[in-house]
């Protein structure tokens, strides 16, 4: 074991999130604020999340079981927090900030069977626990000169898998002393029969982690009832935390509500205290405050449907929240409408897409949905309506094109079908010899030159090159390009290097427009993405 090795890196703190009493309490969210309040204070901040089960990363998972997957600009599959993190404080994550038992796992036993061991004992304690705190003070990045290291732990106390990162934090904070703070979030919930507030099993928890080591400094508790100061005052005597380092978390109207309701509270000056950094004056967040005010006084509501066929909220997270960000840049309430395209059919579209000012054609893989986005898009094309349609989205309004404009009854893209006479959407070259499953599609940001005069290019205020984070096997099919634009789809994004279509529009059309990348990714408090904007601006109008 090599002790000495944090030595060599500039004196960074490190803030451990941890969960307790039940899962879904907002840990990513308060680990994104607590990011957002230290950077406001000047500090240079990254978060990163530790999951513990045993995918490489969450790219293989359904998004049923883990909710989107959120894509790094350096082409990694990660846990949607990765998406909180980076729309709250706008820094880029990086492979390096989402890690799993997995990835773990399988840089321990690579290094076994190479032989770097020299015949030991593997074991959990200390391979496996060295690992992860290798990679929690970020020793593969030793140039970022941070000053704060934020790393939530996915998971609630208790998880027998989660053990050995609690073994790790625990060991780097005896470690690192004073530069390491644990906040754990629990949860207080309302009994409604007594009319009772329960702080039982916040006691329970923090008990739970003190039994693995870890006396947690300080304690935010998730709450629907505000929680007066006796409340608190007992929290803190129970669990050994001063009074200052108990702060609620109460359902706000909006996520973007937190890092000021946890500044009022003082969160990140308890955090500064612990630490012993002098505190200072608080941040005035003047843009965060703006962006607010601005939220709070957006009275009129535009619906947006978003097709798609994953009945989940956590499955399109990203473009929910750009829409959101969007509409209030807008001056709107953005309403959110699922529409599950396995449910389109030709005589019920007019319906399912009534009311709606715009339409999101969703991404995904596979074929379930895939006719009724074909048919939403159709539809919202005939029909002019301002349509959307992100990486798989794309291709069915590709699609769409082909069947109906240019006559392709049999259009389709080759994931759907591989034997398709038409397949104006084909798997990309460098792909097909590809046999494994994970980390292995076009990943990450990949640049794309404008078409001049385009609708996407003055969305982007008329920038001739942009680049844009991607996750998709198929492309649209160049053999077809002249004919798509002679009836009238214009391929107005180009990938310099391979020549791939990264953006089909309809010119003659309101807003129909097509990204083969992810906007959604980019988009963020305080820089809403430039498509999202163009698009909510023209439906605001409509
Ligand atoms: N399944 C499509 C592809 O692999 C689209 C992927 C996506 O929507 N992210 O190209």
């Amino acid at each position: 074991m090599h002790s000495l090795r944090y030595k060599t890196m500039k004196q960074a703190n490190y803030i451990f999130i941890t969960g307790g009493v039940v899962s879904s309490l907002g840990k990513g969210i308060i680990s994104a604020s607590i990011g957002k309040l230290l950077q406001a204070r000047g500090y240079k901040v990254t978060i990163q999340k530790f999951d513990p089960y045993i995918n490489i990363d969450p790219g293989t998972l359904n998004p049923y079981e883990h909710g989107e997957c959120y894509v790094t600009a350096d082409g990694m599959e990660t846990d949607l927090d990765l998406g909180h993190y980076e729309r709250f404080t706008g820094i880029h994550t990086t492979r390096h900030n989402s890690i799993t038992t997995g990835r773990i796992y399988k840089t321990v036993i690579d290094r076994e069977r190479h032989g770097d061991y020299l015949g030991k004992t593997i074991q959990v304690v200390p391979h496996i626990t060295d690992e992860i705190k290798r990679r929690m003070l970020r020793e593969d990045e030793p140039n970022e000169n941070l000053d704060f290291v934020i790393t939530e732990v996915g998971g609630t106390i208790g998880d027998i898998e989660s053990a050995p990162f609690m073994e790790a934090i625990r060991q780097l904070r005896w470690e690192l002393g004073r530069r390491a703070v644990c906040v754990h979030l629990t949860y207080v919930p309302y009994l409604k029969a007594a009319d009772e507030l329960k702080t039982k099993p916040t006691q329970h928890s923090v008990k739970e982690l003190q039994g693995m080591g870890i006396q947690p400094d300080i304690l935010v508790l998730r709450t629907e009832r505000h929680l007066d100061d006796s409340m608190r005052m007992k929290v803190a005597s129970f669990c050994n935390v001063d009074l200052e380092c108990v702060v609620q978390s109460e359902d706000m109207p909006s996520i973007y509500e937190v890092p000021v309701s946890m500044q009022k509270q003082g969160l990140d000056a308890a955090i500064m205290r612990k630490i012993g950094i002098p505190v200072g004056e608080t941040p005035a967040m003047t843009s965060w405050h703006d962006f607010l005010n601005k939220q709070r006084n957006a009275k009129r509501e535009i619906h947006i449907g978003l097709v798609g066929k994953y009945d989940l909220q956590d499955a399109y997270k990203s473009i929910r929240e750009s829409l959101i960000l969007a509409g209030i840049y807008n001056d709107v309430k953005t309403r959110l409408h699922f529409i599950n395209s396995e449910e389109i059919t030709r005589d019920n579209v007019a319906d399912k897409l009534a009311g709606m000012a715009g339409i999101i054609i969703c991404p995904g893989f596979g074929h379930r949905g895939i006719e009724g986005k074909i048919i939403a898009a159709e539809h919202t094309r005939t029909h002019d309506i301002p349509t959307f349609g992100i990486c798989l989205g794309m291709q069915m309004m590709v699609i769409e094109f082909a069947r109906n404009v240019l006559g392709y009854a049999d259009a389709n893209s080759a994931e759907m079908n591989p034997d398709t006479p038409h397949n104006v959407i084909d798997m990309m070259e460098e792909q097909k010899t590809i046999t494994q499953m994970g980390g292995t599609m076009r990943l990450g940001a990949y640049d794309c030159e404008l078409i001049k005069g385009s609708r996407a290019r003055k969305a982007y205020g008329d920038k001739p090159l942009i680049s844009e984070r991607h996750r998709h096997r198929y492309e649209f099919n160049n053999a077809y390009k002249t004919e798509f634009q002679q009836k009238g789809m214009q391929c107005v994004g180009i990938n310099p290097a391979a020549d791939l279509v990264e953006i089909v529009e309809i010119p003659d059309k309101r807003w129909y427009i097509g990204t083969q990348f992810h906007p959604e990714y980019s988009s963020t408090v305080l820089h809403p993405h430039p498509l999202f904007m163009d698009f909510i601006k023209t439906c605001v109008i409509c």
